[in-house]
C-alpha cells in the first residue's frame, strides 16, 4: 500500500487544523462513482476547497483507492467528516473515504483500507470495538458506507483490518496491546469514579453547612430566646413590672400582636403608672380632678 502525503493548508472549514484525542475510526465511502473518482481526484478536492476557502464544511484525512493512499490532514487534527457538530466524530475520530469510481477495483480498495485501518490501530492503540460507520456519528443517520452496508459486508470488512494487522504486527502482540488498553482504560474509570466521589463529598459537606445555617436560622426566628441589644432595657423592665409575661413558660418576642394582646399590655402599663402615683400618694388627688 502505497501513502502519498498531501497535506492540505489550513483553513477554517476544511481544515480546521485543531488537536483533538482519537478514540476511533469512522469509514465513508465516497459515493462518486464517475471515472477517475479515486483517491487522488478526492485529495485535489480538498487541497483546492482549502485554497478557495469559502466555506465548504467537508474534509477526510484520507481517501483510498485500489491503487493508493492519499493522506490531507493529520490523523491527530479534528475533519468534518461525520455530521455530528462538535461531536466525537468529527473531534475524536479518524476519516477514511473509501473510493467506489467505477474504473477502480473496489475489493482492492477495501483491502489498501484494512492495511491503512491496521496501520492506525497500531499507531493509536485502537482495535475492532473502535471501528464506526459514519452512519453511527451522523445527525441524520446517512447511508454510508453505502456498498459496505447495503452488502451487509461490515463484519466481514472488520475481519480484513484483523488480518491485516495480524500479518504486519502479529496476533499475540495485539492481544497484549489490547489487554493494555483495557487496563489503561480502567485506569481511567478508576480515576473518574474517585474524582466524581470527592465531588459528591463536597456536595454533601456543603449541604450539611445549609442545613445548619438554615437550622440557626430558624432557632432564631422561633425562639428569639435573646433580646436585641437594642430592646434590652426595654424588655428587661416590662419583665420585671409584668408588663409582659409571655405563655407562662418563655416570652417570644418574636410573636406577633393582636388587639387582645395590645389591650392587656396598655391595660398593664396603666395599671402600673396608677401604682406609681399611688406610691406617690398624688394619684388620687389627680384622679378626683
Ligand atoms: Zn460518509
Amino acid at each position: 500500500m502505497k501513502l502519498i502525503k498531501q497535506i492540505i493548508p489550513v483553513s477554517s472549514t476544511v481544515r480546521p487544523g485543531k488537536i483533538y484525542p482519537k478514540y476511533y475510526i469512522c469509514i465513508h465511502e465516497t459515493d462518486n462513482t464517475s471515472k477517475g473518482a479515486n483517491a487522488k481526484a478526492h485529495a485535489d478536492l480538498l487541497m483546492r476547497k482549502a485554497r478557495e476557502n469559502d466555506g465548504y464544511y467537508v474534509s477526510y484525512h484520507f481517501a483510498v483507492d485500489d491503487r493508493c493512499v492519499y493522506q490531507m490532514i493529520p490523523e491527530k487534527e479534528n475533519a468534518y467528516h461525520a455530521g455530528d457538530g462538535k461531536g466525537p466524530g468529527n473531534l475524536n475520530s479518524i476519516g477514511i473515504e473509501i473510493c467506489v469510481n467505477k474504473d477502480g477495483d473496489f475489493e482492492k480498495a477495501l483491502l489498501n483500507t484494512a492495511e491503512l485501518v491496521a496501520d492506525l490501530y497500531k499507531k493509536f492503540s485502537l482495535w475492532r470495538g473502535d471501528m464506526r460507520q459514519h452512519y453511527d456519528f451522523s445527525s441524520y443517520k446517512k447511508n454510508c458506507p453505502k456498498t459496505i452496508r447495503n452488502s451487509g459486508r461490515w463484519e466481514e470488512f472488520l475481519d480484513m483490518c484483523d488480518r491485516a494487522y495480524d500479518k504486519k504486527y502479529g496476533a499475540g502482540k495485539k492481544k497484549e496491546e489490547e489487554e493494555l488498553k483495557a487496563l489503561e482504560k480502567c485506569g481511567k474509570l478508576e480515576k473518574k469514579l474517585n474524582d466524581l466521589t470527592n465531588k459528591l463529598n463536597k456536595l454533601s459537606t456543603e449541604n450539611d453547612h445549609i442545613r445548619q445555617k438554615l437550622i440557626n436560622k430558624q432557632d432564631k426566628i422561633i425562639t428569639r430566646e435573646n433580646p436585641f441589644e437594642w430592646e434590652k432595657e426595654a424588655v428587661d423592665y416590662c419583665v420585671s413590672q409584668g408588663i409582659i409575661k409571655g405563655d407562662g413558660e418563655k416570652i417570644d418576642l418574636s410573636e406577633p400582636v393582636n388587639m387582645g394582646k395590645m389591650t392587656v399590655v396598655i391595660y398593664r402599663v396603666i395599671m402600673h403608672i396608677k401604682k406609681w402615683f399611688v406610691k406617690k400618694e398624688d394619684f388620687l388627688k389627680y384622679n378626683t380632678k
